[in-house]
């Protein structure tokens, strides 16, 4: 039996009971948009982030967009953020007429590098925005301390950090905003698109309302230029089965991951993510650095440097196939270098760690009903195509030795 790199059919068949009649009410009561079942998300979600206010929306992009229209960035602006990540993060800050400024990321956990902010601000910074990648929480004590400094807003996305937090304190919760994504393959999944922004800041909460609904804060009187973004009645309905179950995923997640660092640890070739406290583990992720089993390229010089940078990472993740176990590598081309953003004019090798990255990463299944025998599954075929074959090392010494 292949292993997917991710499930719902055991989440779904377990709540299926719940998910039927909640949606089937939504459907029974004709309040589609609007309506009790988001007053009560809201108030639901707002209060697992320990914040005062969330607001549902239609997407994660679309909770960027309207928490950076909220803080009043704009044409001209800049807003700081790194390269590795999901193009959602850039195109938010694109779509707003603002200017995505990258910089590299941390080569030991993957995440923004605070220490090459300050080199890129000028007078157009506005705002920064930190991603929770794969889960793992960005340092949010010296991120708001370099914000501050600079008189920097700082938008949050968490739209893969659902459930972590930083020093115990729910990611989302330190910046102006944070941003939340309910795709199906998030941590709190939505049955289709959804999303949330969460804040302390009354006027900004109402202000990001408004925008999701035309920039109408009375019927048919429009006071801003906003978005059609409401989530929608039974996408909240949904929600507030699966809300409660969270913190339990959330361990199960973590649970898997840590069995994935015992027992890789010793394996050559790959290097394994941290298992910090606060982690939500959206994502496994390790790095594929060397392959002494998989065959050469087939001629140097005909491949092309982007097939040779990640020929162990491709060749591991095709024999992982093979063997029946489907992974996944987000992200194979960094915002900098993706086609949309040429015009910005990042060439090769302006972010080192995160293009080495791109090259290297490969997510390994996880999500919170993977059974154990599947974890097995996964690990004894990483150890079949990693293992330096004892036989092959025993000729290579006795070579040495002759
Ligand atoms: C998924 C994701 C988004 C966008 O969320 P959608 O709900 O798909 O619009 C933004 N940023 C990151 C890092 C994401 O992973």
């Amino acid at each position: 039996m292949q292993v997917p790199p991710f499930s719902l059919s055991k989440q779904i068949s377990d709540l299926s009971a719940d998910l039927e009649r909640a949606v089937l009410s939504v459907l029974q009561s004709g309040q589609y948009i609007g309506g009790a079942q988001i007053q009560q998300f809201e108030a639901a979600f707002a209060a697992a982030a320990g914040v005062d206010f969330a607001v549902g929306c239609n997407s994660g992009t679309d909770a960027l967009i309207l928490a950076l229209r909220a803080l009043g960035v704009g044409a001209g602006d800049e807003v700081i953020t790194c390269s590795f990540s999901f193009f959602a993060t850039a195109e938010a800050i694109s779509a707003i007429g603002a200017t995505p400024v990258f910089v590299d990321v941390d080569p030991s956990t993957y995440l923004i590098d605070l220490d090459q902010i300050e080199a890129v601000i000028t007078p157009r910074s506005k705002a920064l925005i930190p991603v929770h990648l794969f889960g793992r929480p960005v340092d949010m004590t010296r991120c708001m301390s370099i914000a501050t400094t600079h008189n920097l807003k700082v938008v949050e996305d968490c739209a893969q950090a659902t459930g972590a937090s930083w020093n115990g304190q729910s990611v989302g919760s330190f910046g102006d905003v944070g941003c939340f994504s309910f795709f199906p393959t998030k941590n709190l999944g939505a049955a289709g698109d959804g999303g949330a922004v969460i804040t302390n800041d009354a006027a900004l909460a109402q202000t990001m309302r408004e925008l999701a609904v035309h920039g109408m804060p009375k019927r048919y009187l429009h006071t801003a230029l906003g978005y059609n973004s409401r989530l929608d009645a039974i996408q909240a309905a949904v929600l507030n089965v699966k809300l409660p179950k969270l913190a339990d995923w959330i361990h199960n997640r973590s649970s898997i991951a840590t069995r994935y660092l015992e027992r890789l640890t010793a394996l050559p070739g790959i290097v394994l993510p941290h298992g910090d406290n606060g982690h939500s583990w959206n994502q496994f992720v390790v790095r594929v650095r060397s392959c002494p089993n998989a065959p050469p390229l087939p001629s140097a010089s005909g491949a092309s440097h982007g097939r040779a940078e990640s020929h162990c990472r491709d060749w591991l993740k095709q024999a992982l196939q093979d063997a029946g176990v489907s992974t996944i590598i987000y992200y194979p081309i960094p915002i900098h270098r993706q086609p949309a953003y040429a015009h910005l004019g990042y060439g090769e090798g302006t972010f080192p760690v995160t293009e080495r990255l791109c090259s290297e990463v490969l997510s390994l299944p996880i999500f919170p009903e993977l059974t154990a025998t599947q974890q097995d599954q996964v690990v004894t075929a990483l150890e079949k195509l990693l293992s330096q074959d004892p036989s092959v090392n025993n000729v290579n010494q006795d070579r040495m030795v002759a």
